[in-house]
C-alpha cells in the first residue's frame, strides 16, 4: 500500500504548515526531511529518514533529521510506532489504521480494516481510564522472512532500510534515470 500522490502532498502540505508556525525555516534540507517521512509507509526509524535524505542532500545532518522528525511527532503529525524493539520509528500515516508487525525483520505496515476499527472496549477498562483510541498490532511472519526460509527464532536486525529508498522508488515510478 504506497502512499499515493494525494496524500503525499496532504501530508507534505501540514507538515510544512506546522514547520511555518514553529518558526522554522522551510529549507531545502527540512523540505527534503518531510519529504522522506511523509512519502513512506515503511514507519522508518530517524537513522533510515536521515540515510533516506542524505541520498540527496549529503549534508544533512542526524541532528536535523532528528529535531525535524521530533517537532513533527510533538505536533501530531507523525506519530511514534510502539511496535518493535530498538529505535523508535515514525508514521505519518495520521489517518485511523492498524499495523502488521513482522517479528523477524522489524518490518511494519499499515493494516485498514473496519472490522479491527469495530473492536469494542472492555468493560473493565474503565477502571484504568478513559479511552481515546484502539490501535490493534498483528504480529507474525512476513512473506519476504517466510521465502528466505529464516527459522531464525530470534529479531533479526531491522532490515528496514535495506529496502527501496524513496528516491530509487519515486524514479522507478517516474521513469526517471536515476
Ligand atoms: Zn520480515
Ligand atoms: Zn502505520
Amino acid at each position: 500500500m504506497a502512499v499515493t500522490d494525494d496524500e503525499l502532498d496532504r501530508r507534505v502540505e501540514a507538515m510544512k504548515q506546522t514547520l511555518r508556525q514553529e518558526g522554522l525555516r522551510l529549507t531545502h534540507q527540512r523540505l527534503e526531511i518531510v519529504k522522506e517521512i511523509a512519502g513512506t509507509d515503511e514507519h522508518p526509524d530517524v537513522e533510515c529518514v536521515y540515510r533516506g535524505v542524505r541520498a540527496r542532500v549529503p549534508t544533512v545532518s542526524l541532528d536535523t533529521v532528528y529535531r525535524t522528525l521530533g517537532t513533527l511527532a510533538d505536533r501530531g503529525l507523525i506519530s511514534r510506532v510502539v511496535a518493535t524493539a530498538g529505535p523508535a520509528r515514525y508514521d505519518a500515516n495520521t489517518r485511523r489504521h492498524h499495523h502488521f508487525v513482522c517479528i523477524r525483520c522489524g518490518k511494519v505496515r499499515d493494516i485498514v480494516d473496519p472490522g479491527l476499527d469495530a473492536i469494542g472496549v472492555p468493560r473493565a477498562t474503565s477502571e484504568l481510564g478513559t479511552v481515546e483510541t484502539v490501535e490493534v498490532q498483528l504480529r507474525g511472519v512476513c512473506h519476504d522472512c517466510i521465502a528466505s526460509g529464516a527459522s531464525r527464532g530470534r529479531l533479526a536486525a531491522p532490515g528496514l532500510c535495506a529496502t527501496t529508498s524513496l528516491h530509487e522508488a519515486e524514479s522507478e515510478r517516474k521513469g526517471e534515470p536515476r
